[in-house]
């Protein structure tokens, strides 16, 4: 399995966020109600790695179409700022 890459974030509070990418190497969706970026923080320090676009780690959200034994299979993914939470964009509810 190759982990997706999470190709835009709009989330740019985010300590993971430079100019809307993801550098999280790996993030984890679901909790599992809702499918928020678990990784998501928000804090004065750069977090990350400025040279790696995020991948999705591990997803919770098992009812999503693009979820295969809680890892996620679609080619890759969005996540943004929707009301006053992160979530994935790309979630496709079966
Ligand atoms: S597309 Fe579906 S399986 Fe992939 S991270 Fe988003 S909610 Fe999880």
């Amino acid at each position: 399995m190759d982990m997706p890459a999470v190709t835009r974030c709009t989330a740019e509070s985010c300590a993971y966020n430079q100019a809307q990418t993801c550098h999280a190497l790996a993030i984890t969706i679901g909790d599992p109600q809702h499918a928020q970026c678990d990784t998501f923080y928000s804090a004065p320090v750069a977090g990350g790695d400025p040279s790696a676009v995020g991948h999705v780690g591990a997803c919770k959200m098992s009812e999503c179409q693009h979820n295969v034994n809680l890892e996620c299979q679609a080619p890759e993914i969005q996540v943004g700022a929707q009301a006053d939470i992160v979530e994935c964009l790309t979630y496709q509810p079966a």
